[in-house]
């Protein structure tokens, strides 16, 4: 038996996964059915043809393939190292402080080079599209997390990297930016003149603050127009969730050395499903293979509550309306998020397989304001010392309420749960909770309607 007072469960080097889990080849026997994804204008069924344009072929049969288990290439692993396997944390202070009988564990992806779980998929993509012939990636970064992972993973496969960020962030948020740019990636402020969809915005609107839906529309042009550029996306598709699996395997391991090998309760915090997923779907792998299905709870925030109050449909992944049409809950395509702290998880849809995992009761799903949610952080960081991005703090508000769930109980339940990121760059965020400033944003039902009104319906 371990040490009770074992903090830290650390795998060897030696350990690192080989394979990455493919759910889309258990989703029959978990009994989840997936719609398929529909061509944007014909609205028929999408095929590898409509995907090649902006990816390459490696990562598009990886989107739609059912091998259960993908070998990850060396050359990936090589670089994983970097900062693979990352460390188990057990709770223990935490634990005291919230007087709970739960055992909590936590899974940290903040050490990554870029400080969150987007390197995962970052440098697979970037390998895939080297080895594709690929000379160049475009993307879009709202408050950069997904823009540095890919300037980082371009830089270990020399390739280009064009990020087109969001412009209010590009003037607002100088240090991500910064970042990007010395890991030798070209930082264009959108809306810009380098595109027919930024110039038409700029063309109508000069001033205008820019926003995620018009840098994907502009990320994805330059990807159409010259073949050796492609596009790269950091959440919501099936092989960003699928390159995630990394994490839950390694948990799985941890847990089997701190002997609590079969977890109650995993919590993740739900942007486009990707962190959620990677942690959780090897526990879903194994529950196919007959071991009992821990409950699994997706947390986002109220207010861009996807899960919680969207609706289960299809729609377009951006707000040009360019990518194709998947079924997944969303909030409807022109839904302009609250302005929270939470960046990451501020999109207006959601992956279509966490989607279709929640329609069949396989997860569940809740959400919280911001404020409780730092509140949560706060008494987190001055317990174990590592202060969580916003996003991630939607993780620790949902492990809290479920070991206070335990305590009320008296039982020892084991409640996991995935810090994905560090909160670094996030100070004004504390600043701005700390001070009082905060809002706590309540979504009126009404305004999901108006905004779900406006999507074409398709079945
Ligand atoms: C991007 C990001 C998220 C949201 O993305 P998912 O695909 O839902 O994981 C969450 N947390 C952090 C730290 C992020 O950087």
């Amino acid at each position: 038996m371990p040490d009770d007072k074992q903090t830290k469960f650390l795998l060897d080097e030696a350990e690192l996964p080989t394979h990455w889990y493919n759910l889309n080849a258990d989703l029959e026997s978990l009994g989840v059915e997936m719609a398929p994804v529909l061509n944007p204008e014909t609205h028929e069924p999408a095929g590898p043809a409509d995907f090649e344009a902006i990816f390459p072929e490696a990562l598009v049969a990886q989107e739609m393939g059912t091998e259960r288990h993908i070998e990850i290439p060396e050359p990936v692993r090589d670089v994983y190292r970097l900062w693979r396997p990352t460390p188990l944390y057990r709770a223990h202070r935490w634990e005291e402080k919230l007087e709970t009988p739960a055992k909590i564990f936590y899974k940290y992806e903040g050490g990554s080079p870029t400080g969150s779980h987007k390197p995962n998929t970052s440098v697979p993509q970037a390998y895939y599209n080297a080895e594709a012939g690929t000379t160049r990636l475009t993307t879009e970064t709202g408050a950069g997390q997904w823009g540095s992972a890919l300037s980082f993973a371009t830089q270990m496969y020399d390739l280009e990297c064009e990020v087109y960020m969001v412009r209010i962030s590009y003037e607002q948020k100088p240090y991500r930016r910064v970042m990007m740019e010395t890991w030798g990636a070209t930082v264009t402020p959108s809306p810009s003149e380098k595109t027919q969809a930024g110039r038409d915005v700029l063309a109508k609107d000069p001033d205008t603050s820019g926003s995620l839906g018009i840098a994907i529309s502009e990320a994805v042009e330059r990807a159409v127009q010259d073949p050796t550029t492609k596009y790269s996306l950091g959440s919501v598709l099936n092989h960003v969730l699928l390159h995630q699996t990394v994490i839950g395997q390694e948990v799985q391991k941890q847990l089997k050395q701190a002997g609590a090998e079969q977890p109650d309760v995993l919590v993740g915090c739900t942007g486009g499903g990707s962190n959620f997923a990677g942690f959780v779907y090897p526990f879903l792998e194994r529950h196919v293979d007959g071991a009992p299905k821990p409950r699994i709870v997706a947390v986002e925030p109220t207010a861009t509550p996807t899960l919680t109050k969207g609706e289960f449909q299809y729609d377009f992944g951006d707000t040009a309306k360019m990518t194709p049409m998947m079924k997944m809950h969303t909030l409807g395509h022109d839904f302009v998020p609250p302005p929270i702290h939470s960046g990451g998880l501020r999109y207006h849809g959601m992956s279509p397989q966490i989607s279709a995992l929640l329609d069949a009761g396989v997860i569940e799903a809740t959400s919280t304001p911001q404020i409780p949610m730092f509140e949560s952080c706060e008494e987190f960081v001055r317990a174990e010392g590592i202060l969580p991005a916003p996003e991630a703090g939607h993780a620790v508000w949902g492990a809290r309420h479920e070991a206070l769930k335990a305590k009320e109980a008296g039982d020892e339940r084991t409640i996991v749960f995935n810090l994905c990121g560090h909160g670094h760059f996030d100070l004004s965020a504390y600043e701005d909770f700390r001070a009082g400033e905060l809002e706590d944003f309540a979504l009126p039902e009404e305004e999901i309607d108006e905004s779900l009104a406006a999507v074409p319906s398709v079945e």
